[in-house]
């Protein structure tokens, strides 16, 4: 079941984040500490985005184990931001192997992830996929849950919500559709990370001046606090805010 990881705080690189924690990403792709049942390894794909300077964000995705990617290594050593999302997956069953269903989803200045599962796919969600305009269904990134979870939060925040509401306010949509679903999102403009607990891990880490979002903790730090479920966290890099999900 996919894990997923955002920064934000002062500019570090890719390399700081992904490779050299010891439980980071890259070990998460073959040995992650807490899946939940919803798989064993995330060797279907992974993708990372960050915000350079100035700029809206820029990824960097493959359809393969993050392990055997010979490139991003030497990328992420060279390459530094001070906002970051980033995503090792484990498909679905039946939902397709491709670089477009590796998270980060992205448009504009949004980054986006989803770990977890809609019950129920495809059925469950057609009710609300019919309130999104055609052109959205036409050119959805690809035909999986999280694709269809992007594009309803998208659709809110193109109407003016709040991030934090597009998120919650999908989430509760979704869980009434399909009831039992696991809807760990992940949304970030580079400057707040609005994240979901809903049937998944999340671990957050407050520094002095940075904050971490994780499906696991990717070392051993104590300042590592796992989050309940149930939950709507809201960061800045100076600030962090929980409230209940179900209160949107
Ligand atoms: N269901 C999504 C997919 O197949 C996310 C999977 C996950 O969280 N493991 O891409």
């Amino acid at each position: 079941m996919c894990r997923h990881l955002a920064y934000l705080g002062p500019p570090v690189t890719l390399r700081s984040l992904l490779y050299d924690p010891p439980y980071g990403l890259l070990r998460q792709s073959w040995a992650p500490r807490d899946m939940r049942g919803g798989g064993t390894v995330n060797a279907d794909g992974f993708g990372v985005g960050w915000y350079p300077a100035g700029g809206e964000p820029v990824r960097y995705r493959r359809a393969q184990p993050m392990w055997s990617d010979t490139t991003l290594p030497e990328l992420a050593a060279v390459t530094t931001a001070g906002a970051v999302l980033a995503a090792v997956r484990s498909a679905t069953v039946g939902m397709p192997l491709h670089e477009t269903a590796a998270a980060p989803f992205a448009e504009g200045r949004w980054l986006f992830s989803h770990n977890g599962v809609v019950r129920g796919w495809p059925d469950a969600l057609v009710p609300l996929a019919a309130r999104l305009p055609v052109r959205d269904l036409i050119t959805l990134d690809v035909p999986t849950d999280s694709a269809v979870l992007w594009a309803l939060v998208r659709d809110r925040l193109r109407a003016g919500a709040e991030p934090a509401d597009a998120v919650a306010g999908t989430v509760a949509e979704v869980l009434a559709a399909a009831p039992g679903s696991r809807l760990n999102l992940l949304l970030t403009d580079g400057a707040t990370v609005v994240a979901s607990v809903a049937g998944h891990a999340l671990s957050v880490r407050r520094d002095r001046d940075s904050v971490l979002l994780a499906s696991e903790p990717f070392d051993d730090d104590p300042g590592w606090q796992a989050v309940p479920d149930g939950q709507l966290v809201v960061a800045t890099a100076s600030g962090l805010r929980t409230r209940a999900l179900a209160a949107a």
